[in-house]
């Protein structure tokens, strides 16, 4: 992917762990790497379809100098989300923060972190089959879009489907999302937690009656297998309400272990 650079831009604040760090203030060096695609700016000539790095070195000044934290860690942490929510064609930055004044009473040259950050793709597939379900998934929805860390791109349209494995229920609203996010798996999956709690729904039994159900279908190409999240969802390959939702809004999106698209499932899925 194309990146622009800003190369050690100097910037004098007050951050460190140490009192005389924080009263004192000394020289920090920023550097970000930032990727998107170049080729409308490249082509058009236009700064608008472009980042402004003039405007970058002056936000990240501002913000060093507003703030304080204990770590350089911290520092690079908090400008890389910073600059992929404010700027949004940037897909990924690589964060650089030098120190090249570390009061450690040694002759060091410079001591620095570097950290790659960047917005993640996710699918998830939601249903309800209680009370007003498309209020329901729309409330869901809604909760995420309230979370600065998330962006959501794409809401499937939703279908009605008849319940799986318990089946002496109500019919389901089902749908699917894409939605970009800065989380990693298990803070997303913290938030659809909170969210499904946020909409009221108690866990009795597995496959009972639920308000909202959010599950993770795909995060990037992510294969994740663990005590409490399954990456991709284990079943999604055989359940129509997650293919047929997910086949509208991502019939390319691959499944990274079947390595198969959603189309391709669909069609596998059709002809048993
Ligand atoms: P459910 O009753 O289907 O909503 O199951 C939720 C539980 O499944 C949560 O406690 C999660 O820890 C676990 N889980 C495992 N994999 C996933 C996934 N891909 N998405 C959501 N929940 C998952």
């Amino acid at each position: 992917m194309d990146y622009i650079t800003i190369q050690d831009l100097e910037v004098f604040a007050n951050h460190g762990v140490f009192e005389e760090e924080l009263n004192l203030g000394q020289k920090f060096l920023v550097s970000a790497k930032m990727f998107f695609d170049a080729s409308a700016a490249g082509r058009s000539d236009d700064l608008n379809r472009s980042v402004n790095y003039a405007e970058v070195c002056s936000d990240i000044t501002k913000w060093m100098k507003t703030n304080k934290c204990r770590l350089i860690e911290t520092i690079a942490e908090r400008l890389a989300a910073k600059l992929l929510k404010d700027y949004e064609i940037v897909r990924k930055v690589e964060v650089t923060v030098k120190k090249p004044w570390a009061p450690i009473g040694l002759p060091l040259e410079c001591v620095s972190i570097t950290i790659n950050r960047l917005w993640h793709t996710v699918y998830l597939s939601i249903g309800s089959n209680m009370g007003d379900k498309e209020k329901n998934l729309t409330d869901g929805i809604d909760i995420l879009k309230r979370n600065e860390n998330i962006r959501v791109l794409k809401v499937s349209e939703f279908v009605t489907t008849k319940p799986y494995g318990k089946t002496d229920q109500d019919d389901f609203l089902n749908g699917a999302v894409k939605l970009e996010t800065l989380l990693s798996p298990h803070e997303l999956l913290d938030v659809i937690g909170s969210a499904e709690k946020e909409m009221g729904r108690v866990r009795t039994e597995k496959w009972g009656p639920r308000t909202l159900d959010m599950d993770i279908l795909l995060y990037d190409d992510r294969v994740i297998d663990d005590d409490r999240l399954t990456i991709p969802h284990y079943d999604m390959q055989n359940r129509d309400f997650v293919l047929g939702p997910m086949k509208e809004i991502a019939p390319d999106a691959m499944h990274p272990v079947l390595n198969k698209s959603i189309y391709e499932l669909s069609l596998i899925r059709g002809r048993r």
